[in-house]
């Protein structure tokens, strides 16, 4: 069992092959489903600083951070304080 990890992206944490699987089911998105990779890295650079992630988990939603960040039309699920958004 891993340790749970306060502010951590699996990238940080011991969850190599969740990683690994989400990176797997990333390169199979279109480009019109997938984020920029500078926006992607600025979403991800938000939810590092945000009190609901929790082992690469939002607490807001029960997404892994680094697969919803992936996708241009998701955004943060904090409905009073959305940290980023869906991209134009
Ligand atoms: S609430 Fe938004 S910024 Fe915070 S971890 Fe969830 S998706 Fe990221």
């Amino acid at each position: 069992m891993s340790r749970e990890c306060k502010k951590c992206l699996l990238l940080e944490s011991a969850e190599g092959d969740i990683l690994k699987d989400i990176q797997e089911k990333i390169t199979k998105l279109s480009p019109q489903e997938k984020c920029e990779q500078a926006e992607y890295e600025k979403r991800l650079e938000l939810c590092k600083a945000c009190d609901n992630l929790v082992s690469g988990v939002c607490m807001k939603c029960g997404c892994y951070v680094e697969f919803r960040a992936a996708f241009k039309n998701q955004k943060c699920p904090d409905v009073k304080d959305r940290k980023w958004k869906k991209c134009q």
